[in-house]
């Protein structure tokens, strides 16, 4: 059973149904009503250095590829590429090396000179150094993601039990998982899959092992609706620093895409002050600012609201993916920070294979759960 109806459970819901297991999943709210309804859904290769994240992500961008078809267009998915710029020549030489890197690992992209940024984007702000084009990154509707994953486990049998909550799992006298109370059922099964996002700690708690997963916050800026400005998503080359970063203090290094309906999504900010929902001019400010320095067009173009959710943050940046060898039969699919849409099928597949006994297609020993436990 899968504890979690956001994209990572509805994910793992529906590659372990496709496997023939039996499925049930839970959640205490509605589908995506956790950090998946409060993200975007950048699918990113670009922003990540070969190891094991980026393993995920490549391995997920073919699978959302697959997806796409099979799920329908409902899911919104647009394999638009990505466009990370630098407005000087040291930003632009940082990125030919990052990307030169990237490359040794398998992801493509594209130098783009300063003077045929405009081909690509042409409402971006003149004068920038250069960039690179990533042909793999892609976008998709987390919340219809979820959704529609969701439908199709259900299709192949899967159980979907919503607004009830895991209160306690289950392990009998030789540690070994037995099955899980809600505040409505017992539900018996050999294997839980902790797919809680930000609250896979407390999961882990539940069943008596610690997993120390935070909240990083992240507000994002959504506009009036708009004809396609913006073709690609469009970010500044300090983005990929922000995301790397362990700091608890704000970033923001905007990144901005178009939507299929209109509206243009401004994300993201990234910070640790816990659950805290307070609504914060000040990064709003900020995420619109570095926005309109690389669309000025966006000056002049209402806000139509602004967001905020909670990243699920390990303290490495990845996540947790895979049997826990401290309680035979807990797996954990959490832990995902920003990224968890893009890396979203992957998890789902890799849990189903350890469920199903076959070979995963990675080796999923950085992202064991225990590998925080000395620290
Ligand atoms: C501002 C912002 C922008 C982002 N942009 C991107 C992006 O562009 N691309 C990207 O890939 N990622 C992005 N992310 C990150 C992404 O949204 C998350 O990594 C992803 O949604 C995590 O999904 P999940 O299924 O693990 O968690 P969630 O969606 O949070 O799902 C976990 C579920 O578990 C349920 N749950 C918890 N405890 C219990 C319990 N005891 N019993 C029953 N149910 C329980 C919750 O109700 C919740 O629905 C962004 C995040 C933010 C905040």
């Amino acid at each position: 059973m899968v504890i979690g109806a956001g994209v990572v459970g509805a994910a793992c819901a529906y590659y372990a149904s496709l496997a023939g297991l039996s499925v049930a999943v839970v959640d205490r709210g509605p589908v995506a009503g956790g950090t998946t309804g409060a993200g975007e859904g950048n699918l990113l290769v670009s922003d990540k250095e070969p190891g094991p994240e980026l393993d995920l992500a490549l391995l997920s961008a073919g699978l959302w590829r697959e997806l796409a078809g099979e799920l329908g267009e409902q899911t919104e998915y647009e394999p638009k590429g990505g466009l990370v710029v630098a407005s000087d020549e040291a930003g632009l030489d940082a990125l030919r090396a990052f990307a030169a890197h990237q490359g040794t690992a398998g992801v493509e992209s594209v130098e783009i000179p300063g003077a045929r940024l405009h081909e690509l984007e042409p409402h971006l702000a003149p004068g920038l150094a250069g960039g690179f084009h990533y042909p793999q990154d892609a976008q998709v509707q987390p919340a219809l993601a979820a959704a529609h994953l969701l439908r199709a486990a259900r299709v192949a049998g899967a159980e979907v039990y919503l607004g009830e909550a895991v209160t306690a799992v289950r392990t009998g006298p030789d540690g070994a998982i037995l099955g899980v109370t809600t505040d409505r059922r017992r539900i018996d099964t050999p294997a839980v899959v902790n797919a809680a996002g930000t609250w896979g700690g407390e999961v882990a708690g539940l069943a008596g092992v610690p997993l120390p997963v935070l909240p990083r916050r992240g507000f994002v800026l959504v506009t009036e609706p708009l004809p396609r400005i913006v073709r690609h998503k469009v970010y500044a080359a300090d983005y990929v620093a922000d995301v790397a970063s362990g700091s608890a203090a704000l970033q923001t290094s905007a990144v901005v895409e178009g939507t299929p309906a209109g509206p243009v999504l401004i994300g993201a900010s990234r910070e640790r002050v816990g659950f805290d929902r307070t609504l914060s001019v000040e990064v709003l400010r900020r995420l619109a600012a570095q926005a309109a320095q690389l669309f000025p067009v966006l000056a002049d173009v209402s806000v139509q609201r602004a967001y905020r959710g909670f990243r699920p943050y390990l303290p490495d940046h990845l996540p947790a993916i895979g049997a826990d060898p401290r309680v035979p039969g807990l797996y954990h699919a959490c832990g995902h920070e920003g990224a968890g849409i893009g890396l979203a099928p992957a998890t789902g597949l890799l849990i189903s294979r350890q469920l199903t006994g076959k070979q995963p297609e990675l080796d999923l020993t950085p992202f064991r759960a225990d590998r925080f436990a000395a620290s």
